[in-house]
């Protein structure tokens, strides 16, 4: 393949990784929109939580640290040993996001 063939396929390739990235975020949008309508159908309360750091953070001790995240399943605190399937622990966290929030709203 001549240089010029490479500099278009890398092209192609950056191109095509921009067009996935703009579909997943249209994909995010259009699910919170979905969730907003059926909020309003059906009653309740849409709590949007931002999710930095929840993967990374003990949800026994609030230590956060990426050294917590052992693989991409397992999360072990580096401070207090709290061990847990990362995904739990993360929901966990998410969760007393979401109701710390609403707890402000009814302030
Ligand atoms: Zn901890």
């Amino acid at each position: 393949m001549s240089s010029t063939g490479q500099v278009n396929c890398h092209l192609i390739v950056n191109s095509k990784s921009g067009l996935n990235r703009l579909i997943l975020d249209q994909s995010w949008v259009e699910f919170v929109r979905q969730l907003e309508y059926k909020q309003l159908w059906k009653g309740g309360d849409l709590v949007k939580v931002d999710p930095k750091y929840t993967s990374q953070k003990c949800n026994k001790c609030s230590h956060t640290a990426k050294e917590n995240r052992k693989t991409q399943s397992k999360f072990k605190c580096v401070k207090c040993g709290h061990s847990e399937n990362a995904d739990i622990n993360a929901t966990k966290n998410i969760l007393e996001a979401g109701l710390t929030s609403l707890a402000r709203r009814d302030i």
